[in-house]
């Protein structure tokens, strides 16, 4: 597969260098070439697990790489989730993907558990001299999923700067706990886009990269600009929409519409790519925190950072500036000079507008504030005796807004789990809140949710990380690192 960026100035050849590149050397992110067309016929329908679908559809673009290691790494990165990886719950005319049993318990391990895998194999076969140091921003669960999926990895180094403010307290420990060779976990005053806009900046600067390779160094990223990060994602969707295929919940062939919690527009991207793939999905339903500036675009036509940034109880989905709308604007308007003009415009003015709103035409944008949250956590609790997390929460909202006016059901993202988010958890069910740790096990004792023993034991672990920087001395972190 070849790969061309957003803004048309640069291309790859291969799978193995888009993953090592990350972003491209214009400023934009890749995309394959074409997307292939894929659907199950019956015998795999009743045949496949999450497995096969992944090997078949992953396979269709990374269509370059050895099928038989492939298959190998897919195998064992899935190996890393819990028995059953995708357990899908209905609640009425809505289904949720529990996207949360692999080693983090956020729907990023989806992609970080193969990630690394897949970047190893680059580097043996691209016979790289240099080892690769994946430098990513997290807003809380990249970081973690990052830093467990390239623990240990031969050849890689892991830096990941995460935002000192906003993150619950699981998110934190599981990032300052880690103990690989090669993990690296840093603090950055500020918050998720101050971090990510930085490290934007580190991607594009020539000097800087020439200076890690001096040192035998070359840069990635784990952050969802890496192509290696969206194509694990479709699958889940076409997986589940299979699955209720198989258990009669739909008919093969029927539309249905997904509803995805969104931050910087990865997951939901990959629903669209499912889509554009020829998964019957109807309509995406893009959900918002009160930072609802994805929400407002698509209502509008107007993208326009310069509002207010807020710290939510969903801190995943605090973003302002969604890296992966770039793509999506690019599949919709298929025009690189417009791309380039609206991140012109986005740089220059953090603002931009579009003029027709077609593009819109199966996409609907619903926001929900803190206070919301928590009380659709109580709600969906009564009335089903079901825990979701802030994420997910929103989603599910988003969903039923959305089905009041239309007659169709919907597949929510449930993005982490419950016990991710405790305190809110606990806030919702008007739990006596001590400690995080109290908390969950309160939660546990009331909804009978079984608590997975890794929570604990990450609260408990030592603390091997804990450096606190300035955004401005990112670069010298990462050189002291090396
Ligand atoms: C990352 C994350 C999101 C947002 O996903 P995007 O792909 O950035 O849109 C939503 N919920 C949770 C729990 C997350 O970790």
């Amino acid at each position: 597969m070849k790969y061309i960026s957003t803004r048309g100035n640069s291309t790859v050849d291969s799978t193995f260098d888009a993953l090592l590149k990350g972003l491209s050397d214009d400023g934009g992110l890749y995309i394959p070439e074409k997307l292939p067309k894929v659907k199950f016929e019956k015998e795999e329908i009743e045949k496949f697990n999450y497995v096969d679908f992944a090997n078949k559809i992953i396979g269709s673009i990374f269509d370059d790489i050895d099928k038989n290691d492939l298959r190998r790494e897919i195998e064992n990165a899935y190996a890393t989730f819990e028995e059953d990886i995708l357990p899908i719950k209905k609640l009425s005319n809505k289904y949720v993907m529990e996207l949360y049993h692999g080693s983090t318990f956020a729907f990023k391990d989806f992609a970080l558990s193969l990630l690394p895998r897949l970047i190893k194999l680059a580097i043996k076969e691209k016979n790289l001299e240099e080892k690769i140091v994946v430098l990513t921003a997290t807003s809380g669960d990249t970081g973690s999923a990052a830093l467990y999926g390239f623990k240990d990895v031969e050849n890689t180094k892991i830096v990941v700067f995460y935002p000192t403010d906003g993150i619950s307290e699981v998110q934190r420990r599981q990032m300052t706990t880690i103990d690989g060779k090669n993990t690296f976990a840093i603090a950055i005053k500020g918050n998720f886009d101050d971090a990510q806009s930085a490290l934007k900046e580190i991607f594009t600067d020539d000097g800087f990269k020439e200076k890690l390779k001096s040192k035998k160094y070359v840069v990635s990223s784990a952050n969802s600009i890496n192509i290696g990060r969206l194509v694990p994602q479709i699958v889940y969707y076409y997986y589940s929409y299979y699955k209720l295929v198989e258990k009669d919940e739909i008919k093969n062939g029927e539309e249905i519409s997904i509803s995805v919690p969104t931050g910087n527009f990865g997951n939901i991207l990959a629903g669209y790519l499912a889509k554009e793939m020829g998964l019957p999905i109807r309509d995406l339903i893009c959900a918002s925190n009160r930072n609802n500036i994805l929400s407002d675009f698509i209502n509008t036509g107007e993208y326009n950072v310069n509002r207010e940034f807020y710290k939510t109880n969903s801190p995943s989905m605090d973003i302002l500036i969604s890296s992966n709308l770039e793509r999506f604007l690019y599949y919709k308007l298929k025009d690189s000079e417009s791309i380039n003009k609206l991140m012109t415009d986005l740089k220059e003015k953090r603002f931009y507008k579009l003029d027709n709103l077609s593009i819109f035409n199966d996409i609907y944008g619903y926001s929900f504030n803190d206070e919301e949250t928590i009380k659709g956590i109580k709600k969906v609790y009564d009335e089903f005796k079901y825990l979701m997390d802030t994420h997910t929460v929103i989603g599910y909202m988003a969903a039923e807004e959305y089905q009041k006016d239309e007659n169709i059901k919907v597949l929510i993202a449930s993005t982490a789990s419950p016990y991710k988010f405790a305190n809110s958890i606990a806030e919702a069910l008007e739990i006596e809140q001590e400690g995080e740790l109290e908390n969950l096990k309160e939660i546990e004792n009331i909804t009978g949710i079984k608590l997975p023993k890794r929570f604990e034991d990450i609260l408990n672990a030592e603390v091997t990380q804990n450096l606190v920087i300035d955004k401005s001395k990112m670069r010298d972190s990462i050189l002291e690192v090396l």
